[in-house]
């Protein structure tokens, strides 16, 4: 049985948090003596000198009814990166516990992880790059707490199958994460209208693909209020900054963009597969729902070293699980893209 109270590190449970000035007055009007800021403006051009709000309550109320959530329902931090880190930091006891991984995936749960000297179990995913629902539920114990599902899977791009996610959710008392960073090029298949149901359940999000704004740094969580609520505690008071929050409300407007720049980008990566199934050297292209096609080559060290010597730098996946002679490559512009099959072409009739 699943219960968050036996979940969580006991001594954060028990944690009393900072109290900000903001958390002790968040009221809008009124003369602010109480955090020692400089009343008279900033040294930059933009006025900064007001702490933000360290919950960004304005942004969530935007962000919740977009995603059918509530606002007490997410946590937004300074990229993925930091409610991946807080949650490892809010379950997992350092020489004690473990997360469950499953490779090929994103490197970020293992060095997190690591960081905090917490164990890690792999459990690989099949040839397929799907989930191989019996070898995870085998490797959890009572000392598993997190599970990272990534969904589309980063480096192979395809979704995992979601009966499968849901048994995994089901059948365990430990924490199942599922990071959702390109889930804007396959809406269909986001786990948040779950989240009511599953108590264990989480789902990562972000700006950085879809939305464009990787240099701005903002990644969602998505949980129970409970779990938020501890993520919260333990999360630096004012982890976003004003301008952040400033250009987050904005973008927020451009839905409409977002969505065509993603139609766009899907459009490109149909015209790049069928390119580059016309080369000699390509084997395989993995079947993809986000940005990124993971692509079999006959040499791939060959092709990646042509490729940076004409300056279009692909990502080389070859040494990991299920990946080799593999490339991964983003979904460029047209222009980019056709540089890329042009060189492929040249490469592969030199050869
Ligand atoms: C790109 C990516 C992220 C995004 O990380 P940010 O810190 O939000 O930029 C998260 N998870 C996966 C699997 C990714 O590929």
């Amino acid at each position: 049985m699943f219960s968050l109270n036996t979940l969580v590190r006991p001594h954060l449970l028990s944690l009393t948090p900072y109290s900000s000035a903001r958390d002790e007055y968040s009221g809008k009007e009124g003369v602010f003596l109480d955090a020692n800021e400089n009343p008279l403006g900033s040294a930059s051009a933009g006025r900064y000198n007001r702490y933000p709000d360290p919950y960004q309550w304005a942004i969530k109320e935007k962000l919740a009814p977009l995603k059918g959530v509530r606002p007490q329902q997410i946590l937004l931090g300074n990229g993925s990166d930091e409610p991946i880190d807080l949650l490892v930091r809010l379950f997992c006891e350092p020489k004690e516990d473990h997360i469950l991984i499953l490779p090929p995936t994103y490197g970020m749960y293992e060095v997190s992880a690591n960081i905090q000297n917490v164990g890690i179990k792999k459990v690989p995913l099949t040839a397929d790059f799907q989930l191989d629902v019996p070898a995870v539920l085998n490797s959890v114990d009572n000392h598993t707490k997190i599970i990272w599902l990534c969904s589309p899977n980063n480096p192979s791009g395809n979704v995992l199958n979601r009966a499968d996610i849901i048994r995994i959710v089901e059948a365990t008392s430990c924490i199942v994460v599922v990071d959702e960073a390109y889930i804007d090029f396959a809406p269909e298949s986001t786990l948040l209208s779950e989240l009511d149901r599953y108590p264990n359940l989480v789902v990562l999000q972000t700006f950085s693909k879809a939305w464009g704004l990787a240099g701005l740094r903002v990644g969602m969580c998505f949980a129970s209020e409970e779990i938020i609520a501890l993520l919260n505690k333990i999360k630096s008071p004012y982890n976003l900054s004003s301008s952040t929050q400033a250009i987050l409300a904005e973008a927020l407007n451009g839905v409409e963009k977002k969505n065509e720049m993603v139609r766009d980008i899907l459009r490109n990566r149909e015209r790049l597969r069928e390119t580059l199934l016309t080369l000699p050297n390509v084997e395989t292209i993995f079947p993809s729902d986000s940005n990124q096609l993971l692509v079999k080559f006959t040499d791939s060290a060959a092709v990646f070293h042509y490729l940076l010597e004409n300056k279009v730098i692909v990502r080389d996946r070859s040494k990991v699980m299920h990946c080799e002679n593999c490339l991964r490559i983003s979904i460029g512009t047209e222009e980019e893209d056709r540089r890329l099959t042009d060189l492929l072409a040249a490469f592969a009739a030199k050869a």
